[in-house]
C-alpha cells in the first residue's frame, strides 16, 4: 500500500456514489422514520435504496433497484418491522438506510447499500454517501492478501479493513480504520448494540445529527430529511468526528483532526442538495438566491424577463430578478412526473427526459428579451436542446447566466458530471460555448462571486471542478495534469 492515490474515475463501468445515509437508534418507530428520511433525501440518489434494521442479534437489509417508493412496498416495510421487532427482542435498537446513485455500469444490485458483513466483532451494516480515492489500491492490496470481494463499490473496502485481522486488537477499531481512508466519506454504520456515524477529515459532504420528537437520535445527510420525521436538528456531525448512538445516549470522539482547510463540497450549495435544507452550516435556497443576485451584479442585461431553468434555476433566478428589478416570470413549466435529467445514467435517457420535461409558454416568451438562469451546465447538450425550445416559442434574445463558474474538471469525491471530454466548458472558451448553446450571450457566476456568497471562508470550500485546484493530492493522469497546467499558470 502506498501513499499514491489511485483511481478509475474515466471508467463509466465504476460505480461512483453520490448518495443520502439515514441511521436512527432505539426509536420503535424507526423502519417509518428512514423510509420518510429516504424519501426526503430521494433527489441524492433514485437507482436503489435500502434499509437494514437489527433484530435481537442479527442484521437483516432490504434493498433494491429504484425509487424509495417503488423499493419499500407495504409488505416490504411490514417485513422490516417484524425484524426490527421480533418477539424475542427486549427493546429497539438500530435502522439505517440508504439512497443511492450510480454511474452507468454500476447499477449492479450487489452494490446496492447497506453492505451488510460479518467481522470478528459481529454483524456491521454500513451505508456510505461519497467516493474514496483510495480504494482501488486498498482492494489491490486486500486482494493480494486473500479477501474475496462481493461488490466493486469503494464501500466494502470500508468494511474489509474494519475486519481484517490487524484490527482485532486495535483499541479503536473503526477510528483506525476510517484513518486509512482518503476522500469523501458520511458514513453510518449498524452494529447490534449502538450505531456510530462519521464524516471525512476534509468534510466533503453533509452530516447531520438530530434528535426525534421522543428523543430518539437520529443522523441523516441532509435537515430535510430531519424535517420530514419532525425532528430538530442538533448541529452538523464534524469533519473527522465519529458519533455514537446507543442505550448510553449520544457520545463523540475523533478519529482525525478536521482538515486545515476543509473541503466542503460547494456544488451541495449551486445543485446538489434540498433548497430546504441547511448544509454547512447555510440554507441552500437563500445561497443560491444570492448567486443569482451576483450573478445580476457581474453581468447586468437589458431585458423583458427573468425566467428560471426550472426547478433548480428558480431561487438563483428570483435572486437576479430581484437584483436586476427585471420582472420574474415562469416561462418555463415543467412535467413534474419526469425526473432531474443530471442523474439519468445514458445520454439518450438525458435527452428524452429533457424533450419530456420542459413546456414552453410561448405567450410570455414569444417577442421577448428573456434571461434564463440555470445552475450548472455540465454536458451542455440538455442545455442546448432547452434554449432550442425557447427559442423555437419565439425569444428574440435569449441571455443565458448561469450560478456557477464553468464545470471544467472532473469530480473525485462523489459527485459524477461525465468524462472530462465530454464537459462542455473543457477547453472552450466562453464565446464558443455561446455558440453552441445558440444564444446572445453567456455569463457564467465569477469562482470569486460564488465564493462570497458563502458563510465560511473561502478556502473551507472544494471548487475543484471549476478551478482544478483538488483538496487531496491524487494520483490519476487527468489531476495530474490539472495541477501541471494550474502551476504553469502561475508562472
Ligand atoms: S470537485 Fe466539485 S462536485 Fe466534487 S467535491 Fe469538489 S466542489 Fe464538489
Amino acid at each position: 500500500m502506498t501513499n499514491r492515490i489511485s483511481l478509475r474515475v474515466l471508467d463509466q463501468s465504476a460505480p461512483k456514489e453520490k448518495c443520502g445515509v439515514i441511521a436512527i437508534w432505539d426509536d420503535p418507530q424507526a423502519v417509518r422514520h428512514t423510509y420518510l428520511g429516504l424519501y426526503a433525501q430521494q433527489h441524492r440518489g433514485q437507482e436503489a435504496a435500502g434499509i437494514a434494521v437489527c433484530d435481537a442479534q442479527q442484521i437483516h437489509a432490504v434493498k433494491d433497484s429504484g425509487l424509495v417508493s417503488e423499493v419499500f412496498t407495504e409488505r416490504r416495510l411490514a417485513k422490516l418491522e417484524s425484524l426490527y421487532a421480533p418477539p424475542n427482542k427486549a427493546k429497539p435498537s438500530g435502522v439505517i438506510g440508504h439512497n443511492r446513485y450510480s454511474t452507468a455500469g454500476g447499477k449492479n444490485l450487489s452494490n446496492a447499500q447497506p453492505l451488510v458483513e460479518t467481522t470478528f466483532a459481529g454483524p456491521v451494516a454500513i451505508a456510505h454517501n461519497g467516493n474514496l480515492v483510495n480504494a482501488d489500491a486498498w482492494r489491490h492490496e486486500l486482494s493480494k492478501a486473500g479477501r474475496l470481494f462481493h461488490t466493486n463499490s469503494d464501500t466494502e473496502v470500508i468494511i474489509h479493513l474494519l475486519a481484517s485481522p490487524e484490527q482485532r486488537d486495535t483499541p479503536d477499531p473503526l477510528a483506525a480504520t476510517l484513518r486509512k481512508l482518503q476522500g469523501a466519506f458520511s458514513l453510518v454504520f449498524l452494529f447490534p448494540d449502538r450505531i456510530e456515524a462519521a464524516r471525512d477529515p476534509w468534510g466533503f459532504r453533509p452530516l447531520v445529527l438530530g434528535k426525534l420528537p421522543n428523543g430518539k437520535p437520529v443522523v441523516a445527510s441532509e435537515t430535510v430529511a430531519l424535517d420530514v420525521m419532525h425532528a430538530t436538528f442538533i448541529r452538523e456531525i464534524e469533519p473527522g468526528e465519529i458519533v455514537t448512538l446507543s442505550d448510553s445516549g449520544i457520545s463523540s470522539r475523533r478519529f482525525a483532526k478536521p482538515a486545515a482547510p476543509l473541503a466542503q463540497c460547494i456544488f451541495e450549495h449551486v445543485y446538489f442538495s434540498n433548497p430546504a435544507s441547511k448544509v454547512f452550516g447555510q440554507n441552500v435556497l437563500i445561497s443560491r438566491e444570492r448567486f443569482g443576485a451576483a450573478l445580476a451584479k457581474e453581468a447586468p442585461v437589458d431585458a423583458d424577463y427573468v425566467l428560471p431553468m426550472p426547478d433548480s434555476g428558480r431561487s438563483a433566478a428570483n435572486g437576479y430578478a430581484h437584483e436586476s428589478k427585471i420582472p420574474y416570470r415562469e416561462g418555463i413549466v415543467p412535467n413534474r412526473y419526469v425526473g432531474r435529467t443530471f442523474i439519468k445514467p445514458t445520454q439518450e435517457q438525458r435527452n428524452a427526459a429533457v424533450r419530456l420535461k420542459l413546456n414552453v409558454v410561448s405567450e410570455i416568451v414569444s417577442g421577448h428579451r428573456v434571461v434564463i438562469v440555470d445552475d450548472s451546465v455540465v454536458r451542455g447538450t440538455t442545455t442546448r436542446e432547452k434554449m432550442k425550445q425557447i427559442r423555437q416559442a419565439g425569444a428574440s434574445e435569449i441571455h443565458l447566466r448561469i450560478s456557477c463558474p464553468p464545470i471544467m474538471h472532473p469530480c473525485f469525491f462523489g459527485v459524477d458530471f461525465a468524462d472530462r471530454d465530454q464537459l462542455i466548458a473543457h477547453n472552450r472558451t466562453i464565446e464558443e460555448i455561446r455558440d453552441y448553446l445558440e444564444v446572445d450571450s453567456l455569463h457564467y457566476l465569477s469562482l470569486d462571486g460564488m465564493l462570497a456568497v458563502m458563510n465560511q471562508t473561502p478556502n473551507d470550500y472544494c471548487t475543484a471542478c471549476f478551478s482544478g485546484n483538488y483538496p487531496i493530492d491524487i494520483d490519476h493522469p487527468v489531476a495530474a495534469e490539472v495541477a501541471t497546467k494550474s502551476q504553469q499558470s502561475m508562472f
